[in-house]
């Protein structure tokens, strides 16, 4: 294992060693959990002019800085915060640069409880403004731009129909303006995009799907530099959202094996994206990670890879397609993905819908799954 930090270089050794400091754990091979509230001060410390760095857990706890560090140095960025859930984050990006008259724009197929905050909380209690726009392009961005406007919102790819925002050609027009950008990251991790390095101010994620992968935490994190890391910070010892060592731990965990994961689930998707394509039933697949993606080359300039959260149109109707969702065996419905297990969501109002999580099961059994299911569709 490397003893100087400078020979820790690509994103792999990251996920492995940054931040595991060896040496202060007596050699354990994994960092422990500090599952403890509270750092005492030596009394001849008292009068120090640098208090200790760890001193209440609501602040910082040493677990929770070792995923911090290794997040901060995937985004590039040069400090990431952890918190309780991916919507404590992305409150808290958001909370930190805003105040009451504000106008915010926002990608309006982002996550649905983060347009929630926006518009139940944020515009119906506390006197913001936002406006929603596909986002797909730049001159919709500038077109919904006002005086008052200090927020960009973006989620690229975004929820359910994964369509992407250019982030540089979006974070170049926020500089100009003196705009922050936000973009929620979670479904290319931070392996296969880095936001930060293409102009954006603050990548936010939910751990509780890829990064932490095995469907056993709930948690986020914000990237980004100071000073509006610090400002993050203040939010976040204030409100309280802090990620909780037990947690963060498993998230290290889930760290470690990020990258062979997204290569498994990336190729599976990609097998499953292309049979639903060539499907009668199927309409249409929403995947970026196919050549037929009418951003296939956005994709391809701003990230490295493809993950497996996919959708795709029925060639029938709502009550037909939410029979499909029935019929199959190997995938279970839940509002998430991200984990070993795949998911599907069922389709809501007239829409025939379908999204899906690939995940790490045998490809082939998850194909017999869902073309057996589509042939009966109409039967
Ligand atoms: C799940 C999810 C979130 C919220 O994360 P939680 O950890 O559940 O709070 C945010 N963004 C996206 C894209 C998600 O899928």
């Amino acid at each position: 294992m490397p003893h100087e930090e400078s020979q820790i270089t690509t994103d792999l050794d990251i996920l492995a060693h940054l931040g595991d400091e060896y040496e202060l754990y007596q050699g354990a091979v994994i960092p422990p959990i500090f599952m403890n509230s509270l750092h005492v001060t030596p009394k001849r410390d008292i009068d120090c002019e640098s208090p200790r760095k760890y001193s209440y857990g609501r602040d910082s706890n040493p677990t929770t800085s070792v995923f911090e560090r290794k997040l901060a140095a995937l985004e590039r960025a040069e400090r990431a915060l952890a918190f309780a859930s991916g919507m404590a984050a992305i409150s808290a990006a958001l909370l930190a640069n805003i105040k009451a008259g504000d106008h915010i724009v926002f990608v309006d197929t982002a996550y649905v409880p983060t347009r929630m905050f926006i518009q139940d909380e944020l515009c119906a209690k506390f006197g913001l403004e936002a406006t929603f726009i596909t986002g797909d392009n730049i001159k919709e961005w500038e077109d919904a731009t006002r005086a008052n406007t200090t927020v960009y919102y973006l989620e690229s790819p975004s929820s359910s129909v994964f369509s992407l925002q250019d982030l540089r050609a979006v974070s170049q027009l926020a500089k100009s303006r003196g705009i922050i950008t936000i973009i929620d990251n979670s479904w290319a991790t931070p392996l296969y995009q880095k936001p930060i390095t293409l102009g954006i101010d603050l990548s936010v994620h939910t751990v509780s799907k890829y990064i932490g992968g095995h469907s056993d935490i709930i948690a986020g994190v914000v990237a980004g530099n100071e000073p509006l890391m610090s400002k993050v910070h203040q939010i976040r010892a204030i409100y309280g959202g802090i990620l909780q060592p037990m947690e963060a731990w498993l998230a290290t965990r889930g760290l470690r094996s990020l990258a062979v994961r997204l290569q498994a689930h990336e190729k599976s998707a990609g097998i499953v994206a292309r049979r639903l394509e060539a499907h009668r039933r199927v309409l249409k697949v929403n995947y970026p990670g196919l050549d037929s993606h009418p951003q296939r080359e956005l994709a391809l300039r701003q990230m490295k890879g493809a993950t497996s959260p996919l959708s795709f149109e029925l060639d029938c109707d709502n009550t037909s397609a939410r029979q499909f969702v029935k019929r199959l065996e190997w995938f279970n419905v839940g509002p998430s993905w991200g984990g070993f297990e795949s998911m599907v969501s069922v389709p809501r109002d007239q829409s025939t819908l379908v999204r899906i999580h690939v995940g790490l099961e045998d490809v082939e059994t998850l194909w017999n799954d869902l073309e057996s299911s589509l042939d009966k569709i109409g039967e």
